[in-house]
């Protein structure tokens, strides 16, 4: 994974809520010119469309990378090579989360019978 992909804001909670931790509606700031629409959130669009926005810091980086790689051991730890418990098939981890925090976590299916194996 590419380190940019992970520089947004720090107020930056998913745009499925409808305003960041700062405040700041999400739908006023996106910057319609571009399509899909951009927001100051991740950088992109106009600077001054946010004032609010905070890009982390290189220790802010830090310590989120160090949150993944610990997320990353933890599944590793769980699901580790294990294969579904009704085909003995590969887990298909096409629907998990690949960055941020929640890196890691989301349903795991048989690869084989597409049936749920666990969430995690
Ligand atoms: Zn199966």
């Amino acid at each position: 994974m590419s380190r940019n992909a992970k520089i947004v804001c720090k107020h930056f909670n998913g745009i499925m809520n409808d305003a960041c931790s700062a405040g700041v509606n999400y739908l006023s700031v996106r910057d319609v010119r571009f399509k899909p629409y951009r927001y100051p959130c991740w950088g992109e669009g106009r600077d001054d469309i946010c004032p609010k926005r905070v890009m982390p810091s290189e220790a802010d980086l830090a310590v989120w990378h160090e949150q993944d790689a610990r997320a990353d051991a933890i599944v590793k730890a769980m699901l580790g090579g294990k294969l579904s418990p009704c085909c003995k098939a590969k887990l298909d981890e096409s629907r998990v989360v690949k960055k941020g925090a929640l890196r890691g976590r989301g349903p795991r299916y048989c690869s084989k019978c597409g049936k749920l194996v666990c969430i995690v």
